[in-house]
């Protein structure tokens, strides 16, 4: 039997488990497949960012340059015993309370910043690890993950990766990746293996691969030559099966639905997907292999998938649709509150997360229902549309069963942008859903951009005043500023968003999904982001400085709201008490 062994790479915050793990895991298991899980992101974080690995790196990498800029004895004398202290602090009841905690998060970011030293000119902090090489490049990538003087994960994994797989080795390994931020971490793993076990299959998915699946159309990815064997286009469970069972069989992988391979003559096919799992055929998340109580939590949040895709779709920025098969599919909401009930028995939670693109006040509703007759105490948040559907009614019914925190893409609040984004929501019915879920004790998260093309000055004001008309009901905000995805519907017609240029190098290179522009009107690229920086500041004015001025986390607004509830989130202030960054 073929043993397959799924991981999730670097760098992403420590505070839950990534949901591809557990779902492909139970859906293999339930084939009869021998599957592991394994959530190297956390290991990396839990021991990296540790008083032992810290102390090995500053003392014997690159001390000269480090001694030059920080005293090394102090620091590892003083300073790193800190580290664990604070970990141990987050996984405690002291998390809540929210000067400790914000101190325990300065000594981590304290501590990412350190590991920068000893792979300098590398750049570290709790949100990513940059090295210096332009990641979206074949050639620069080559170099950065053989790179290593710089590449912190090179050494994490000879030091701890590797001697643990070689301990049970896979015959595939499955790397999923989710965003840019785990792209050099998932390919140094990769090329590593392939150097030092030739006979493993290894294949990519999730969801940045199938951005880079896509684009195979045009050109062959060179990540064959150096990474991988095969990548995983779209959702993963029938590629995943086909391709261990082909494994077993020895036989091509010219039947595998959706997966992206290279023949014997170097040929690579991308095959078509097949129709997905039906999503109520599919077995509740699995979460056994993984160590729910190493997280950098005081309780496990698990993550759940109510739907695929999204049924509104239309958004014109939104490249979403890339990572699914393409149509909306729901698990019946009855069947998830089953899920949950099991998964609250099976490992003691009481938090979910909804990871949908968007869950319907509908099934949100349905959902409640089914939760509300089994009367248990289980709390969750999802993400979702600005829609009339959430009325005073099915408000009160959601907060009844257990809906906590609604994370809304708000975009803009100017009729012509929102039009232009396609976006179809309208800024009275939101300030009526704002009413509707303050009132029902729900707490919301807005997310807002600025700088879509052709917005001007004035219309990016209009949104800032219906922040500050409205700043009673929208309780958090998130803000940042447009970029152009290579796959968002927008990008095909982008003349017609009057964009002018695009830049040569974006387009060429093989990694990348975004790319710099111009536009004949509205804010640039330089003066959308620098309205986003004033923006942040006058947040400050606004709102004091709340918990989510201070940490913007998903999973830390969350675990606070449900154990402080609503009215501590919108009343505690940080001001005179921490020099608090304002987050993004
Ligand atoms: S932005 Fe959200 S609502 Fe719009 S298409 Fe994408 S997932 Fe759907």
């Amino acid at each position: 039997m073929v043993k397959t062994l799924l991981v999730f790479p670097p760098f992403w915050e420590p505070s839950q488990p990534y949901l591809s793990l557990p779902a492909l895991t139970a859906w293999l298991r339930q084939q009869g497949c021998e599957v592991r899980q394994w959530d190297l992101n956390l290991e990396f974080h839990d021991r990296v960012i540790s008083q032992v690995w810290l102390e090995r790196l500053l003392l014997t990498r690159n001390t000269e340059q480090v001694r030059q800029v920080l005293p090394l004895e102090a620091v590892v004398r003083d300073f790193l015993p800190q580290v664990d202290a604070a970990k141990d602090l987050l996984r405690s009841p002291q998390y809540y309370e929210p000067l400790a905690f914000v101190e325990a998060k300065a000594v981590l970011e304290k501590a990412y910043q350190l590991l920068s030293l000893p792979f300098a000119p590398s750049q570290c902090s709790k949100r990513a690890i940059l090295l210096p090489y332009r990641e979206s490049s074949s050639d620069e990538l080559a170099k950065a993950t053989a790179d290593k003087a710089s590449n912190p994960f090179l050494d994490f994994y000879q030091h701890y990766a590797l001697p643990e797989l070689e301990k049970n080795l896979p015959d595939l390994v499955g790397i999923s990746i989710a965003d840019t931020t785990q792209l050099v971490a998932g390919l140094t793993l990769a090329r590593m293996l392939r150097e030092r076990w030739p006979q493993l299959h290894i294949t990519f998915g999730g969801a940045l691969f199938s951005k880079f699946a896509a684009a195979l159309v045009e050109k062959p990815n060179p990540g064959f030559e150096l990474f991988f064997h095969s990548m995983v286009s779209g959702e993963g469970e029938l590629p995943l099966l086909g391709l261990i069972r082909a494994l077993e069989n020895q036989s091509d992988f010219a039947s595998v639905p959706g997966l992206v391979w290279r023949d014997q003559q170097g040929q690579v096919h991308r095959n078509e997907p097949g129709l997905p799992v039906p999503m109520n055929e599919l077995p509740p998340p699995d979460f056994e292999g993984l160590p729910l109580d190493r997280y950098w939590v005081p309780e496990p949040i698990l993550p759940l998938l109510g739907s695929k895709d999204c049924y509104w779709k239309d958004c014109s920025f939104c490249d979403h649709y890339v990572s699914y098969a393409p149509r909306y599919r729901l698990r019946k909401p009855a069947l998830m509150a089953q899920d949950m009930v099991l998964l609250a028995q099976k490992y003691g939670v009481r938090r979910f997360s909804f990871g949908d693109e968007t869950l319907s006040p509908n099934y949100a509703r349905q959902l409640s229902q089914s939760l509300l007759a089994q009367n248990l105490d289980l709390k969750w948040s999802i993400l979702s549309r600005l829609q009339k559907e959430f009325d005073p009614e099915t408000c009160e019914l959601i907060a009844q069963g257990g809906c906590q925190f609604i994370m809304y893409g708000l975009e803009s609040a100017h009729p012509r942008v929102i039009e232009l984004m396609a976006k179809g929501t309208d800024p009275e019915i939101a300030v009526q859903v704002y009413r509707n879920t303050d009132a029902a004790g729900i707490y919301n998260y807005s997310f807002i951009f600025f700088g879509f093309p052709t917005e001007t000055r004035a219309e990016a004001e209009t949104t800032v005043r219906f922040v500050e008309q409205n700043h009673s009901i929208m309780h958090s905000l998130g803000a940042g500023y447009f970029f152009l995805q290579k796959f968002a519907p927008i990008f095909k017609n982008r003349e017609k968003f009057g964009i002018t240029m695009v830049h040569d190098q974006d387009l060429q290179d093989d990694w990348s999904i975004s790319v710099r522009y111009e536009t004949l009107e509205g804010l640039s690229q330089e003066e959308a982001s620098e309205f986003h920086q004033a923006f942040m500041r006058y947040l400050k004015t606004l709102y004091g400085q709340p918990l989510w001025l201070v940490d913007n986390s998903r999973s830390t607004l969350f675990h606070y709201l449900c154990h402080h509830g609503k009215a501590w989130m919108q009343n505690y202030d940080f001001t005179g008490q921490v020099e608090v960054q304002v987050s993004s």
